[in-house]
């Protein structure tokens, strides 16, 4: 019987049990064993009880679990190739030659890497004389599967990542309380969300709520923004508004890629505008809770196309990520999908923002 392991890896989103669930329950039905991997990558290098064969039941009440259940870590041996050498051992002894790695760009580059060094590993723990040619007769390739788990949707050539619709309900939820007491006091606040080359969040918060203003990390304010926000923000209250709400993205910065902060933002609000000002950071709020809807949805979808793919790998197929493109569950060349990523956070650190929205732009036009 064919094995498929499964991991969730680098920052915990909501979602990733639903991943997890429809994984095993999807092997199981295609007549393959599922094995966890807790942990993450650190029970990949540790092995023996960090790798645990799953059955229907085990996964049961997965669904509406927030964060993960299997554990996720960062794992600096992983890095390494000693230590993906351990990795690449522990799976051999468990029989497993299939992977489903659910988490963020560094998770899956590392996943590739596996799996490029595959061969290679194999034969060095034969002349280390750590497994015989027997044992790793069977296992000549290993597919690796991603599935995106990050709350800050910071995965080009997909629409959304697991987790970022269960984030942004929060921090909807957050703003939403913040406002009801803000229009009471006629306050100003300032409220710093998660995202550090990925304004996603921000945006999107701030157009569900109807944010004065905000500050994204792909799209700096002009030079005088400072001028520019109290203008806006007077405007507004000259408009009758009784409340002020700025958002200001965790990778905020100026055009010259100076940090812009929620305090430095307050500062501006009280003494330029003359207005209280509060700020409220929402931290690990924006993590936790239970997955939305559609969070548990493009989860288990995803869990299921990611079983599929594992199925028709061949050696010669680039690994997969699985992605959703206008409502549909596709897969795209995970490599591909880094890099284009990367190209974002490159651009960015290059001052080049007009490159970094015409990439974020071609997301969105398929
Ligand atoms: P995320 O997956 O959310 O981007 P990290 O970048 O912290 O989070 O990656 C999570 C883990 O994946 C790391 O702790 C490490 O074990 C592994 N990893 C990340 N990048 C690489 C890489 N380039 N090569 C090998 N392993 C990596």
């Amino acid at each position: 019987k064919r094995r498929i392991g499964v991991l969730t890896s680098g920052g915990d989103a909501p979602g990733m049990n639903g991943a997890v669930r429809a994984v095993v329950r999807m092997a199981i039905h295609y007549g393959c064993e599922a094995y966890a991997i807790y942990e993450g990558y650190d029970g990949l290098v540790k092995g023996g009880d960090m790798i645990k064969e799953m059955h229907w039941e085990d996964v049961r009440g997965f669904l509406s679990e927030g964060g993960t259940l299997i554990g996720t870590a960062r794992c600096a041996e992983f890095r390494e190739r000693p230590g993906r050498l351990q990795a690449a051992k522990n799976m051999i002894i468990k029989g497993i030659d299939a992977l489903v790695i659910c988490g963020g760009d560094g998770s899956l580059t590392g996943a590739d890497t596996l799996r490029a060094e595959w061969q290679g590993l194999l034969k060095e723990l034969v002349e280390k004389k750590e497994l015989t040619e027997e044992q790793i007769k069977p296992f000549t390739h290993l597919n690796i599967v991603g599935l995106v788990g990050s709350i800050d949707n910071d995965l080009s050539m997909t629409d959304a990542t697991i987790g970022c619709y269960s984030s942004l309900a929060r921090i909807c939820e957050a703003v939403d309380s913040v406002d009801t007491t803000a229009t009471s006091h006629q306050r100003a606040f300032v409220i710093e969300v998660m995202g550090r080359h990925c304004g996603w969040l921000a945006l999107m918060a701030g157009v569900s709520t109807g944010a004065d203003f905000i500050f994204i990390p792909e799209e700096p304010p002009s030079e005088n923004w400072q001028e520019e926000m109290c203008h806006v923000i007077k405007k507004h209250r000259a408009m009758g508004k009784r409340k002020t709400i700025v958002i200001v993205a965790e990778g905020a910065h100026d055009r010259e890629l100076n940090k812009i902060t929620p305090n430095m933002v307050k500062d501006l609000l009280t003494n330029q505008a003359g207005l209280d000002t509060r700020v409220t950071t929402l931290g690990h709020v924006q993590r936790g809770g239970t997955p939305s809807a559609y969070d548990r949805m493009l989860s288990t979808l995803q869990g299921v196309e990611a079983v599929r793919a594992v199925l028709d790998a061949t050696p010669e197929t680039p690994s997969p990520v699985i992605c959703i493109i206008e409502n549909k569950i596709v897969r795209r060349p995970l490599l591909e999908a880094i890099a284009q990523t990367k190209e974002v956070a490159t651009a960015i650190e290059a001052k080049d923002f007009d490159r970094a929205m015409e990439l974020r732009d071609a997301e969105f036009a398929e």
